[in-house]
């Protein structure tokens, strides 16, 4: 949805010394807006999950709090961003509470999170929170294809295919854009494949769990919570979003009743809260397929 660009923006309206405030842009001339464009102001920090790593830890969380205190160096105030507050680890939430209920007067913390991504509540209510809406998906559309008509490597990107990644990526453009930049969309045909392998008994389920584990825990959750979405739409008799998995989800709804796929929606989300605190890729990845497995009917289970 572009959040972290949002806080961005908005880091650099904060610290500039002549900032439009009627338009919300900052003035672009000033020491301050010079800084922000070489990318090396000073006052601003962005705290990020470390290369290699699901999690902010907390010695990110020591050196950020440790920046709070610190005087601005060159503007009026200090600018902290969180990407993602849901992406901390137990002990760097608690760590980060401390600068959180007692901020000094010339700092602003700016948490980014991802819808339905647990944060802890102590942090939660320590801050305003800002809703940043899905939009409509004729301006996710007309957005996307402004964006793909930019760059030459994007123009033979069809418009079926974009419209593919924007139901896939729920309408959130930047998404649908990374999608159709990158690997996934092909990944998930994989991955569906296997899937479909899988739920039939045809593929074991070791072979199942390889294209998800490509495809990373952050992405196999989101795939299969898109999935067990539009399998809770199919069983209340609505449309999904991912054509290709219909035809498996519509008969998954003709033989489960609505509250599995809920059930399944829960310990999806299990799951996500389960990535701060360093669980295994794949024992997740088999533990869901294995509840996956458990909605087809018994008859088929035995023909295996
Ligand atoms: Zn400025």
């Amino acid at each position: 949805m572009g959040k972290a660009e949002l806080a961005s923006a908005f880091a650099h309206l904060l610290v500039c010394e002549n900032p439009r405030l009627n338009l919300a842009e900052p003035c672009g001339a000033c020491k301050q807006c010079q800084l922000v464009s070489a990318e090396s102001h000073p006052d601003i920090r962005r705290f990020a999950p470390e290369k290699k790593s699901r999690v902010i830890k907390v010695d990110q969380v020591r050196a950020l709090s440790g920046f709070a205190v610190e005087s601005p160096q060159v503007a009026r105030r200090k600018v902290i961003i969180v990407d993602r507050a849901d992406l901390l680890n137990i002990s760097a939430g608690n760590a980060l509470l401390k600068t959180l209920e007692e901020p000094s007067g010339d700092v602003m913390l700016l948490l980014l999170q991802e819808t339905g991504r647990p944060v802890l509540p102590t942090l939660r209510s320590r801050c305003q929170q800002l809703v940043i809406p899905t939009p409509a998906p004729e301006v996710a559309d007309q957005w996307l294809s402004a964006r793909l008509a930019q760059r030459h490597a994007d123009l033979g990107i069809a418009a079926e295919q974009r419209h593919q990644a924007l139901r896939l990526a729920r309408h959130a453009p930047m998404r649908a854009l990374s999608y159709l930049r990158g690997d996934f969309l092909s990944q998930r045909v994989e991955a569906l494949d296997h899937f479909r392998g899988f739920m039939k008994g045809s593929t074991s389920l070791a072979d199942a769990t390889r294209p998800f584990k490509a495809l990373g825990l952050e992405q196999t959750l989101w795939l299969m919570e898109l999935w067990a979405t539009d399998l809770a739409r199919y069983t209340a008799g609505g449309d999904g979003a991912d054509a290709e998995a219909a035809e498996m989800l519509r008969f998954l709804a003709t033989v489960n009743p609505a509250h599995r796929a809920h059930w399944l929606l829960d310990s999806i989300y299990q799951s996500r809260a389960a990535t701060v605190n360093n669980a295994s890729t794949e024992l997740e990845i088999e533990r869901l397929l294995i509840e996956w497995r458990s909605l087809m009917p018994p008859r088929r289970a035995r023909a295996v």
